[in-house]
């Protein structure tokens, strides 16, 4: 049972604070932004997405004494030992466009066909009451799907130009964003925390 009125989001994207403003909306749980409270990201050290989540959340709980929640995303392709992976925001570098991240992948990717082309978005969600929090809330969603040979559609971002999810004929750039929210590894894990706050 969640009893606390307020939480801070570990993220500085307008994004997600709307996203997670609507999950906890209907629990009367403010959601903070975390730069509201003068709060910057930390370094991402950790391994895994899961790690990084955790680390984010514990990072804002522990400078604003709130709970806290944070995500962290990204493409995973098995065929390239999991890469972009933890480095899907700057696969081609530190302030690389989604373009540049596209680009790259397809060129790491033009010699693979078949199943070797397919990959799955990840996202990991970390719940956490307070800093020293033991037993934290976490959740994990996956969508998964298949690397075009050429980007498709202008919706969306990062990868969603040559994302084509399983079962479907269009990119996530080109599919309807509602519909996008509702398939992909964020709705999926959003879902699964908000079975997990009651
Ligand atoms: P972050 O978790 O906001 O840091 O996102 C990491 C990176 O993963 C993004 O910059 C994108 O490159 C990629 N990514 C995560 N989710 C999506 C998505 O839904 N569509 C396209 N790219 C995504």
């Amino acid at each position: 049972m969640w009893t606390d009125s307020a939480l801070v989001l570990a993220s500085g994207n307008h994004g997600k604070f709307k996203e997670f403003s609507k999950l906890f909306g209907d629990f009367a749980i403010e959601v903070i932004s975390q730069a509201k409270l003068g709060v910057k990201s930390p370094e991402e050290t950790g391994l895994t997405f899961i790690e990084n989540a955790l680390l984010k959340a514990r990072h804002a709980s522990a400078i604003t004494g709130l709970p806290a929640i944070a995500d962290d995303s990204g493409l995973v392709i098995p065929a390239l030992d999991g890469a972009p992976g933890l480095y899907s925001a700057r696969y081609a570098g530190a302030n690389a466009s989604d373009q540049e991240n596209v680009s790259l992948l397809l060129e790491q990717m033009k010699h693979l066909s078949g199943t070797d082309r397919q990959g799955h978005y990840i996202c990991a969600l970390a719940l956490i009451r307070h800093a020293s929090d033991p037993d934290p809330l976490v959740t994990v969603g996956r969508w998964q799907g298949t690397i075009t040979n050429a980007p498709r559609g202008d919706s969306g971002f990062g990868y969603d130009p040559i994302f084509l999810p399983n079962n479907l004929d269009q990119t996530a750039a080109e599919i309807d964003q509602k519909l996008k929210n509702q398939l992909s590894h964020r709705g999926l894990a959003v879902i699964k925390l908000r079975s997990l706050v009651r």
